[in-house]
């Protein structure tokens, strides 16, 4: 399969990672939208959330959130924001699972 983002986490495409373990990695985005962005996803292949759910690894989702929510509290003093674009009207690019990590600005409302 041609993922960028199993790619990465396979250690084929070089990244110096923010977290690392078995299940769960976080890394830089390549175009950063705030000071801090990160992306966190599985190391496992699954499309989306949707995908994920369908697959009914809770206990994964939940560890996708707990390690972003880590993330964004040390990294945003003021708070932070996690979003997860799902599919072409959410505007995902990566059909990798990802969570955006955004801090370090204060972000808008409504999302474009
Ligand atoms: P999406 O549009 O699917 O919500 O988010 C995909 C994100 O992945 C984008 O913010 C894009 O900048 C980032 N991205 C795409 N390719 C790479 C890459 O090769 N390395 C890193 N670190 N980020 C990438
Ligand atoms: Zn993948």
């Amino acid at each position: 399969m041609e993922c960028i983002f199993c790619k990465i986490a396979a250690g084929e495409i070089p990244v110096t990672p923010v977290y690392h373990d078995d299940e769960v990695l976080a890394i830089a985005d390549i175009n950063p939208q705030a000071p801090t962005h990160l992306l966190v996803m599985p190391v496992a292949h699954h499309a989306n959330i949707a995908a994920l759910s369908d697959a009914g690894d809770a206990a994964l989702t939940a560890k996708l959130f707990a390690i972003a929510a880590k993330l964004g509290r040390e990294r945003g003093a003021n708070g932070f924001r996690l979003v997860m674009n799902t599919g072409d009207d959410g505007g995902q690019t990566v059909d990798h699972l990802h969570v955006h990590l955004l801090a370090g600005r204060a972000m808008g409302w409504p999302p474009g």
